[in-house]
């Protein structure tokens, strides 16, 4: 695991997408290379009156088809590689979901639990203004990630307002309503994870109510997942936070367990209920589930845990959460992978229809929301499963060569030295 590098493995992929559809190195040799990359020093004042400095990321990996967009993480592994590959997932994202974007990335590498709230607070402030001169309503638009919320892009909207004299709503999304933030984008993601699941199983007459599924996450993408999944007639088995995993064969009350971590720090620490029992977490990944929804981080599915895993569709609500190995062994044993580009997409379409709300200053209904992320999730998916039928592919190699279409398409037509 050592040696393992993120930004390769998107590569790989998109390799094997461009031979797929015929392309030379020169249709799409330009988005093989982020576009521009920061790193900056975020010096904090503690509380305490110490002063630490902390690493800090934006990478834009493209803007071929819009202004960049993707999330920020705050988290003690994020680095310039991690950042880099997530922000090319985020090209391929937005480009599967047809958005006017291109795709960025960035993050703090910070334990956040380590910060006070106002430690916090000052240390996003300080991140915002070192990234101010290349992040814009129409530039480079940040969103919540791992570890980031509504709060922290309050901050963020703030402080870039105050230096540029103009209220930019517009320059993040993921905000809360009182701050220009769209109804239904704190959902969006679990949400857009249920309708790629149950577009999914409508195509293969599988029924939902009959499904025994495991949850590896509960932050935002695993939690709110987790409970729709549940609302749809799911039965959710098994759930695991960072700190630990729950099993209950007749199925858990997400519900319960949903309101209980909101209220507890977002953690399950405590959790209880009749005939719930702690397990590992590795055996959470084992668990003889039908879906195994993997909502945490990425290469948490590796050649060291794969071969235990018995779920035969795995639900890709996280960025990348199989290594190389992992994705090829399951591709070839035929557990069907719903990938993450086309699975978590939902987070950032609705991103963008806030983005559009704030543009507008008109704010829709959260019924609006949800109906146009059911026809985008639907749209995306039944455009990547024709390319998959046609082209006899893997699930997520037609994804990407969904988003190469479009990609190399839009190359062309701004011209090869864009
Ligand atoms: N961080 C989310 C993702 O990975 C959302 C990004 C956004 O809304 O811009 O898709």
């Amino acid at each position: 695991m050592s040696t393992y590098n993120p930004y390769e493995n998107m590569l790989n992929t998109l390799d094997a997408a461009a031979n797929q559809l015929g392309l030379t190195r020169n249709d799409y040799e330009v988005i093989r290379h982020p576009e521009r990359e920061l790193k900056v020093s975020i010096p904090l004042q503690l509380d305490n009156g110490d002063v630490k400095v902390y690493e800090g990321y934006r990478c834009q990996h493209s803007t071929i088809r819009g202004s960049a967009k993707g999330g920020l993480r705050f988290h003690p592994d994020a680095d310039e590689n991690e950042v880099r590959a997530l922000a090319a997932w985020m090209t391929i994202k937005n480009a599967i979901a047809n958005l006017p974007y291109g795709g960025g990335k960035g993050g703090i590498k910070v334990d956040p639990k380590t910060l006070s709230i106002r430690e916090l607070e000052r240390l996003t402030r300080n991140f915002t203004r070192r990234i101010a001169p290349i992040i814009g309503v129409n530039t480079d638009v940040p969103a919540p990630d791992v570890n980031t919320n509504g709060q922290v892009m309050s901050w963020i909207v703030d402080e870039y307002s105050t230096l540029k004299g103009e209220w930019s709503p517009g320059v993040v999304t993921g905000k809360p309503i009182e701050v220009g933030g769209s109804l239904g984008r704190n959902e969006a993601t679990g949400r857009g994870c249920l309708i790629a699941l149950q577009t999914y199983l409508e195509r293969e007459h599988l029924d939902l109510s009959k499904m025994a599924v495991a949850v590896q996450g509960f932050g935002n993408v695993g939690s709110v997942g987790a409970l729709l999944i549940s609302r749809a007639g799911g039965k959710v088995v098994g759930i695991g936070d960072v700190n630990n995993a729950y099993y209950k064969a007749d199925g858990i009350d997400v519900e319960a367990a949903y309101v209980y971590a909101n209220s507890h720090g977002r953690s399950l620490d405590g959790y209880t209920e009749e005939g719930l029992t702690i397990i590992g977490h590795e055996e959470l990944l084992d668990l003889d589930v039908d879906v195994l929804y993997l909502a945490a981080l990425e290469n948490q599915v590796n050649a060291d845990n794969m071969k235990n895993i018995k779920a035969r569709i795995i639900l890709e609500g996280a960025n990348g959460p199989l290594t190389n190995d992992a994705d090829a062994y399951f591709t070839e044993k035929g557990t069907t992978i719903i990938p993450d580009v086309l699975a978590n997409g939902g987070g950032v379409v609705v991103s963008y229809y806030e983005w559009v709300q704030n543009k507008a200053g008109f704010y829709w209904s959260e019924e609006e929301v949800n109906e146009r992320l059911k026809v985008n999730m639907q749209n995306s998916f039944n455009a990547v499963w024709e390319i998959k039928e046609k082209y006899n592919v893997p699930f997520r190699l037609a994804a990407y060569m969904l988003a190469l279409q479009r990609l190399t398409a839009a190359i062309k037509l701004h011209g090869y030295n864009c």
